[in-house]
């Protein structure tokens, strides 16, 4: 049976990034993935360019349940040290909103990039194995694989999370967990698009297409302000993902069509100043004219405002800055860019992301319990994850 210091299960973002890191410290690694080609999330993210990570990443942008968790290994791992190894290999990227990095040309540059570093550090990856079952034994596993048996003294689980299955996603890593009697929170669908209901689909499936900036708020009070995206299936956009890491299933979200703004005072300023303007005209100013008459009746909106009493006034206004709405639900995996939930960072430790209970037993990852906001926080957890098991291994 071949043995190797350490064997890595997924050659994603986290596994390549662990594996590199392991293997310039001398140890003899091994990384396996049931798939034919490495790193193939990071091929399709960020729309092909790979949103590899941001200029600003703090804690507070990583939904875990427990919040303390990912800091020791975000401080020790930052943004900068990622984009120094991108400059490192030539690889042009530039800045989106929000502190947002991409590659200038294609994500097929960070995963050549995290395959020539495993080469460099005389990391061995195999795919297309599967992996049987897995055994402690004294001081270490031995896993049986479609290409035989193995055995190492650390193993690492890095298969990530269960979005985009058409890619291969499996809840491996979740069972491997159980079998070792640690715990795995529910998992969903996470930075995922809303669905309607029928009736909703009825009235404002025709608005697919429309982008308006909002500010949409959670019930737990989370808001991110950013485009929301009308679409024939629900609503979408970065506002929309974003929020889908905070929402749980039968739970009103509100939208603000007019953020930072007080839609009362623009409605009150308008009645002064053009005071025979019908509401479809004045709302049309400032919003798309399809969503204007799809959010109002038309026998309202056909009024002009000085028809308006105070009450209707407060009410219209009172839809535009808190629209409340209870989507059917989300997408689910077929679409979400994360999934939420995963193995329990509690039983881990924070600073090597071993199981406290199985020494040599790593989680890295998505696979764990922690999941980040939109625009490059996943895979900077991935990098930092895995780097901070990669010094442990
Ligand atoms: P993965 O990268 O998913 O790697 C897991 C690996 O494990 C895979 O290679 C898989 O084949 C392997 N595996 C799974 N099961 C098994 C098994 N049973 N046996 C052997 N191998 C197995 N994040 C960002 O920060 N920026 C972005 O721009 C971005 N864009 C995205 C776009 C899309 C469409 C999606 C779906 C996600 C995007 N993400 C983005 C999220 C990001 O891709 C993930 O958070 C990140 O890849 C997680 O890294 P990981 O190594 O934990 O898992």
């Amino acid at each position: 049976m071949k043995h190797h210091d350490v064997i890595i299960i997924g050659a994603g973002a986290a596994g390549l990034m662990c594996a590199a890191t392991a293997g310039y410290r001398g140890r003899d690694v091994l990384v396996l993935d049931n798939a034919k080609q490495a790193g193939r999330k990071i091929l399709i993210s960020g729309g092909g360019r790979c949103n590899f990570t941001n200029q600003k990443v703090e804690p507070h942008q990583f939904i875990c349940g427990n919040p303390h968790f990912v800091k020791s290994a975000l401080a020790r791992y930052r943004p900068s040290d990622f984009i120094e190894l991108v400059e490192r290999h030539g690889i042009e990227y530039h800045e989106r909103d929000h502190g947002q990095l991409f590659c200038n040309d294609s994500a097929k540059d960070i995963v050549t990039m995290l395959m020539t570093e495993c080469e460099w550090a005389g990391v061995k990856v195999k795919l297309r194995t599967d992996i049987l079952s897995v055994n402690k034994v004294d001081n270490g596993f031995v896993l049986t694989t479609s290409n035989g048996e193995l055995s190492c003294q650390s193993l690492v689980v890095a298969t990530g999370g269960l979005s985009m299955p058409k890619l291969g996603a499996t809840p491996y890593g979740y069972k491997l967990a159980e079998q070792f009697g640690l715990t795995v929170l529910p998992t969903s669908a996470g930075l995922v698009p809303f669905t309607w209901h029928a009736e909703q689909k009825a009235r404002f499936e025709a608005l697919s297409g429309i982008a308006v900036p909002a500010t949409i708020t959670a019930q737990d009070g989370t808001q991110f302000s950013e485009a929301l995206l009308f679409t024939h299936r629900g609503l979408s956009g970065p506002a929309i993902l974003q929020i889908s890491n905070y929402w749980r299933a039968g739970e009103a979200i509100s939208i603000n069509l007019f953020p930072g703004e007080d839609a009362l005072e623009k409605i009150e300023l308008a009645l002064k100043n053009h005071p025979k303007q019908s509401l479809r005209n004045t709302l049309s100013h400032w919003l798309p004219k399809r969503l204007v008459e799809a959010l109002f009746e038309e026998a309202q909106l056909d009024k002009a405002l000085n028809q308006l009493g105070h009450g209707e006034r407060e009410q219209l206004a009172q839809r535009l800055n808190d629209w409340s709405i209870i989507m059917n639900g989300t997408e689910g995996y077929r679409t979400a860019e994360v999934t939420l939930g995963g193995v329990d960072t509690n039983e881990l430790s924070s600073k090597t992301m071993e199981a406290k209970n199985v020494p040599g037993l790593y989680f890295i990852g998505e696979v764990m319990d922690v999941s980040g906001w939109l625009g490059g926080f996943n895979f900077q957890w991935a990098w930092a994850s895995g780097v901070a098991a990669g010094l442990a291994v």
